[in-house]
């Protein structure tokens, strides 16, 4: 890694500890294939591999684990079920035996046979304490399993630098309130959000820097939105913004607030306490057009956003759909 200046990350790591163990060859085809395409490993092409090869993986093996673990407890619980099913049949069986044969014997019998029986009920009762105790023990690891499950989940729809939506998240939410726009005929707005020269930032005060002007940016977007609007990191340094039941207009007056609230804030490096500049980002909003697909409204608002970028920068610029 040294050799090729590859930041030793743990990223980084875990990609080439899996390309020279090669035992995943899809891996070992898209590093080859990303490198020659485009002459060497950078920070975005082991971005891009995390993603694909790690990050999916790991919560698929997760998901993967957690249903093997409830199935395991699912099975312990049906065996407990019919190992107790069938010791109720042979004692009802027995019940049966008693009560046919009883009127024939003699009193010695007798009581050998009911000491027979209240033997039998006591082993039933202790056999009916530990199913119910298996069945509590397993009614709470699933509780658990449950739990981790949905932590699991949450986990794969956030951004880990920012702790808002990722992109997956922004996808699912995306196509749920178009689909829910399509249905109720209800306004829908987009805005695709950009940093401003954003690489100054990382190439004049390194990666750690930028990281937290990421952060600062999408702390202030989530402030600034209401419920049921969503933010998400939609890629390094952009961001999309889903407003259902917002008008145009609304959507404009809102991404222009965002705009003023972000360029107000200072950037105080950390290491010397100094005030760094500011930070400002350009803005796209568009509103849903019926009936089209997700894709063509976030083109759209990309649009609209790569003409603020060419306006000068830190402003918003709405694109209205085309009439049909
Ligand atoms: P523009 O105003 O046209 O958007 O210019 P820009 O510099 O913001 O855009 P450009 O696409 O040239 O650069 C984006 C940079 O963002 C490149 C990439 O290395 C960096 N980047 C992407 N993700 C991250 C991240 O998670 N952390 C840091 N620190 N940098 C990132
Ligand atoms: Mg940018
Ligand atoms: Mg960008």
């Amino acid at each position: 890694m040294e050799e090729q200046d590859i930041r030793q990350t743990p990223q980084n790591y875990a990609i080439w500890y899996e390309y020279l163990q090669e035992t995943n060859p899809d891996l070992v085809r898209a590093v080859n294939g990303l490198i020659a395409k485009n002459g060497k490993y950078t920070e975005k092409i082991g971005k891009e591999l995390y993603e694909r090869f790690f990050t999916r993986e790991k919560e698929g093996r997760a998901i993967q684990e957690t249903s093997r673990l409830v199935q395991q407890s699912m099975d312990s619980m049906m065996g407990d079920l019919s190992r107790s099913s069938a010791d109720f049949s042979s004692y009802g069986e027995q019940l049966h035996d008693f009560a046919t044969k009883a009127g024939d014997l003699s009193g010695p019998e007798l009581k050998t046979f009911i000491g027979e029986i209240v033997n039998q009920t006591n082993s039933m009762s202790d056999n009916t304490l530990s199913l119910q105790e298996g069945l509590n023990s397993a009614s709470r690891e699933i509780a658990e399993l449950k739990r981790r499950l949905h932590y699991v989940q949450r986990e794969a729809y956030t951004d880990s630098l920012t702790g808002i939506g990722n992109r997956k998240s922004f996808d699912t939410e995306l196509s749920k309130l178009v689909a829910r726009a399509q249905e109720t005929k209800s306004d829908l707005c987009l805005i695709m959000a950009d940093i401003d020269h954003f690489k100054q930032f990382n190439d004049t005060h390194g990666h750690t820097f930028g990281d937290q002007v990421i952060k600062l940016v999408a702390a202030t977007i989530s402030k600034g939105l209401e419920q049921g609007s969503i933010a998400a990191r939609y890629g390094g340094e952009e961001f999309g913004v889903i407003l259902p039941d917002m008008t145009m207009a609304d959507a404009v007056i809102l991404a222009n607030d965002l705009r003023s609230a972000i360029s107000a804030k200072k950037l105080i490096k950390r290491s010397t306490k100094k005030e760094v500049g500011k930070v400002t980002m350009s803005f796209g909003v568009t509103a849903y057009a019926h009936p089209e697909e997700p894709l063509a409204f976030i083109n759209r608002a990309d649009q609209a956003l790569y003409t603020a970028k060419n306006s000068g920068r830190n402003c918003v610029k709405r694109l209205e759909p085309a009439i049909s």
